[in-house]
């Protein structure tokens, strides 16, 4: 059985003060959830939303990492660092780190064993674009990127990692895909696992992310190869986030 995980992608929003509020008021409203609940604050709000979590069942994950150790690399921030700090999960590659900020496959795949290899729990975002998807190619995009992310890997090192299936026009935009689009499309990011790493598929979770909200939560958490979301929007007001963990 795979333990459903619902992770909150707060971006480039909350000041420090600001993020302990939203876990203080979080806290109680998901102190019985059944799933894994972990959020994902910007760099200089981790330190105090570690306060913040002490004592409840609510993890801790940054949003983005670099693969080098140390050194001269301004402005990034290292798996170490992190670490060091009480940061559990890291999430890598999101479609807007790709498109924005010029992130490819190879740096994935550089971040994803960097993290392992520091203790922290990867969650790679894979997804397709809108035109990809039109032309019917979604299948063979999430499939590449979701290998190529994972090269590499021990089976035990994918069997511990967390893909976050996110159609690109769904992020931010309202439009949700189906609960069955998404549940085909993760069933066959876990079947191209499944060639490479055998049943380490069957125990890596795959959460989908793109507009989900308490209103569509039940009805994506009900399918049977989704295990979780990645939530956006809907992560920054305590009561909007909770009833997703609660779907
Ligand atoms: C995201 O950015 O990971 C995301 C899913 O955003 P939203 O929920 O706002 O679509």
């Amino acid at each position: 059985m795979r333990k459903p995980i619902i992770a909150g992608n707060w971006k480039m929003n909350k000041t420090p003060a600001e993020a302990k509020e939203l876990i203080e008021a979080l806290k109680p409203l998901v102190a019985d959830a059944q799933a894994e609940v972990v959020v994902c604050p910007t760099f200089v709000c981790l330190s105090a939303a570690k306060e913040a979590i002490a004592g409840s069942n609510i993890h801790l994950g940054a949003q983005n990492l670099h693969f080098e150790p140390k050194g001269a690399y301004t402005g990034e921030v290292s798996a170490e660092m992190l670490t060091s700090i009480g940061v559990e999960y890291v999430i890598i590659g999101h479609s807007e780190r790709r498109q924005y900020f010029a992130e490819t496959d190879e740096t994935v795949n550089k971040k994803v064993k960097a993290a392992l290899a520091a203790g922290l729990k990867p969650i790679i975002c894979v997804g397709e674009s809108l035109e990809q998807r039109e032309k019917g190619i979604t299948k063979e995009i999430v499939s590449l990127q979701s290998k190529l992310a994972l090269e590499g890997l021990t089976k035990e090192q994918v069997a511990g990692v967390v893909i976050a299936y996110e159609p690109i026009w769904a992020i931010g935009t309202g439009k949700t895909a189906t609960s069955d689009e998404a549940n085909e499309t993760i069933g066959d990011i876990r079947a191209a696992v499944r060639e490479v790493y055998g049943e380490a598929a069957d125990e890596m979770r795959i959460q989908y992310g793109g507009s989900m909200n308490p209103k569509n939560a039940s009805e994506l958490m009900a399918k049977s190869e989704i295990d979780g979301g990645l939530i956006g929007g809907a992560s920054l007001k305590a009561e909007d986030f909770s009833q997703v963990v609660k779907y």
